[in-house]
């Protein structure tokens, strides 16, 4: 079918060319197959330095400045004409693939997202993030922008304004930088086209894969550029005047050109020819572009402009009365602006390269879950109801494999958001099917019942606190802050010693603090994540109630997890208090000098693990670097990946319950990228990394070599009595 769509235009084209006849009028140059009739032509063939007209210029006097309708002319029109009836459909038709999906509103804040696409659409800068394909994609928008647009002034121009009123928009005084302008975007552009192709066939790095559209349109995009270059060129060669001075690019390629034809008839001849072929050329492309991978070009802007504005560690909140049916289970359940991100999709790669599932090779890879989706977008509806989204499309491996690490979204440069709709998929498994992984029920049944994942009784979760001097704050009591404790804060015993650390310097700080003791309960972060929304919300709901019996000025964790949802979630729930990760308040502590440290004695090299929920989801890539630049006797090296690049734990949506059943284990990856560093400490602030990567450790037999330790702890021991 693609080839079909590719073969059509230009077999429309050969066959119309090759049944016009040759006009007999003035041949002076082909560009005044563009006229109609009369507009003066005395701007661009009047020499500016003599102010006598040239060649042509007197050809356009004799005849009064009027150029007769000849057949090339309508050729030309009905070409143009065809171009932009496919252009046309072709954007009806994926307007139309986009308006299958369900109603989302976003048409709010207009502000920022004009204010987005002017910086990740005019300014580019979620491309450029890559330096390399970045520059080489800025330079190819840009000319590819511009040089489309000059032409729609000329058409605007001649069309309308000058036959109209009278008024051209450039006079002799701004025509020649406008002509310089133009001539140096021409080839910049076929620089940036030539970068990119060397990138795509030389380097050829991993997260791209070549499709027959990207040759096509490479070699279209070259080829337009080129022969643009080399008409104006040709044309200044043959009729020069000043004007020929500011397109020199054009010009050196016309003088190569005059110089292979030698004689002026022969060029001629060769401008005339080439003349059609860059119309043809062009009319294609631009026929081409719907159908194209040019086509991202009006799509992903699209996608930049609808993009999701809600805080980054949000999921869409279901609301279970009134769903008839909940998350996605078929391409119709998604809405309009998810279908419309699946034609944004560049198949730039970013997001794979970044996914720890994909790199630890498992069947996930974000890019290909988008490109699949769009695939059966793509697909007759027949097909389409034929195949499952579930089973056929995404088999349940890939929905489960991810670790809501958030890489893909924060990675891509059009803000498209994989992750977001493998939840949306896995919504539709657990609610309307009951489906969860066999490993996780024991995990959802006891946060159901017990409000842990463990299944320990609540009475149990504050046994360690005994002699440590914490308050538990009981209904109508007023607490400065409330500690969030969380599940594995309180019984996990590794990340019990992290926040015995912290119980220990809120005491020195002499802070007014309380914990919500044993009617603390789970959070619901994994619920959520895994898709059971129902159980997330049940949760949020006791949370509630217990927040509303006491008074408190602000929550404050241990777990980035717990610290994104009640920070970020909690909020959809009616939920209006401060919520602070340790991280910030240490640092607070350490800078005001209530905690006063000692040095450690021997200078040690750590190594930092940005968690996903800290970091990415709520940026806190600083206050963690910050406490350990406070400490004396540790040097910090920073692992390959690291801030928004920084790979999973491996323990993120509920993996610290499933299995990783495919390809190598991700917390193992990372702790040898840690090991790589060199570093005696691998540092964390998240009690879910904590267990994934001290747990690698022992895997691989690295105690001896490297000691997994939260900041808490490095702090603590520092601190003086
Ligand atoms: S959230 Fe992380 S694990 Fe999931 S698809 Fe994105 S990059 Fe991969
Ligand atoms: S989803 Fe985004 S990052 Fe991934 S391939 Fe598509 S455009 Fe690139």
């Amino acid at each position: 079918m693609e080839r079909i769509k590719i073969l059509l235009f230009p077999a429309i084209l050969l066959f119309s060319f090759l049944h016009f006849p040759t006009p007999s009028t003035v041949q002076a140059t082909e560009y005044y197959a563009l006229r109609v009739a009369g507009s003066d032509c005395i701007l661009c063939h009047t020499d500016p330095g003599t102010g006598t007209l040239n060649q042509v210029g007197v050809l356009f006097q004799e005849q009064s400045y009027r150029y007769p309708l000849t057949w090339k002319g309508i050729f030309f029109y009905f070409l143009g004409g065809c171009a932009f009836f496919l252009v046309l459909l072709g954007l009806y038709l994926r307007y139309r693939l986009w308006r299958r999906g369900k109603g989302e509103g976003k048409w709010t804040r207009l502000r920022e997202r004009w204010k987005g696409l002017f910086i990740y659409v005019f300014g580019q800068r979620g491309v450029l993030r890559s330096l390399f394909p970045g520059i080489s994609h800025l330079l190819l928008f840009w000319s590819f922008l511009f040089l489309s647009f000059s032409i729609f002034i000329v058409l605007v121009q001649e069309y309308l304004f000058f036959p109209l009123l009278r008024v051209r928009f450039f006079g002799p005084e701004s025509y020649p930088y406008y002509r310089l302008i133009l001539d140096l975007l021409g080839i910049i552009g076929l620089i940036g086209t030539i970068f990119l192709a060397c990138r795509r066939y030389v380097v050829g790095p991993k997260g791209l894969d070549n499709q027959r559209t990207d040759a096509i349109s490479i070699l279209f995009l070259s080829f337009v550029f080129l022969t643009g270059l080399s008409l104006t060129g040709i044309r200044n060669q043959l009729y020069q005047s000043s004007w020929s001075q500011w397109a020199p690019v054009a010009s050196f390629t016309g003088w190569i050109l005059k110089n292979i034809f030698e004689e002026e008839s022969s060029l001629k001849a060769f401008f005339s020819a080439l003349w059609w072929v860059h119309i043809f050329l062009s009319l294609t492309l631009l026929s081409y572009i719907p159908f194209s991978r040019i086509f991202h070009l009006f799509s992903s802007s699209l996608s930049i402009f609808f993009r999701n504005l809600e805080a980054k560690g949000v999921l869409t909140s279901i609301d279970l009365e009134t769903s008839e049916t909940y998350g996605v289970g078929t391409m119709e359940e998604f809405s309009w602006r998810n279908l419309l991100e699946l034609d944004a999709c560049m198949r730039c790669g970013r997001c794979q390269e970044a996914c720890p599932a994909h790199l630890t090779q498992k069947h996930l890879n974000p890019k290909k879950v988008i490109q699949d989706l769009k695939r059966h977008m793509e697909r007759p509806r027949k097909e389409r109801e034929r195949l499952h989204l579930i089973g056929d499309v995404l088999t349940e491996e890939v929905i489960w494999e991810c670790t809501t690490c958030r890489n893909c979204l924060e990675h891509c440069p059009v803000f498209i958001e994989p992750m977001v709709k493998l939840i949306d998929l896995r919504r539709n498994l657990v609610l309307q099917h009951g489906k969860i992984p066999k490993e996780t029920h024991f995990a959802f049944r006891n946060i159901e019942r017990k409000g842990n994942p463990w299944g320990f009784d609540s009475e149990k979760r504050m046994w360690w606190t005994k002699g440590l001097g914490v308050k538990e704050v009981t209904p109508g009591e007023k607490v400065d802050i409330l500690f969030w404790v969380g599940c594995y804060g309180s019984y996990d015993d590794r990340n019990i010693k992290a926040a015995t650390s912290l119980i220990r310097i809120l005491n020195r700080a002499g802070l007014d603090f309380g914990v919500l003791g044993n009617s603390e309960w789970c959070c619901g972060i994994d619920l959520r994540r895994m898709g059971s929304e129902y159980l997330f919300q049940v949760n949020v709901e006791k949370n509630m109630n217990r927040f509303q019996q006491i008074k408190f000025r602000r929550i404050l964790t241990t777990c980035p997890h717990c610290f994104n949802t009640l920070k970020n979630e909690y909020r959809q729930f009616g939920a209006d208090f401060e919520v602070i990760h340790y991280t910030g308040l240490l640092e607070e502590l350490i800078r005001s000098g209530k905690i006063p440290m000692t040095s450690g004695g021997r200078t040690r090299k750590i190594t930092y693990h940005d968690s996903c929920y800290l970091g990415r989801y709520n940026d806190g890539y600083e206050p963690p670097r910050r406490i350990l630049g406070t400490i004396a006797d540790v040097t910090l090296i920073e692992m390959e990946r690291s801030r928004t690049k920084s790979f999973c734990c491996g323990g993120g949506g509920c993996h610290m319950w499933m299995e990783e059943k495919a390809g190598k284990r991700i917390n193992e990856t990372r702790v040898k990228q840690a090991e790589k560093t060199g570093a005696e400490i691998l540092a964390t602030v998240c009690p879910l990394c904590m267990i994934s990567l001290d747990s690698a450790v022992k895997v691989l037999n690295l105690d001896e070599r490297i000691q997994v330790m939260d900041i808490l702890e490095l702090v603590e021991e520092r601190m003086k009595p």
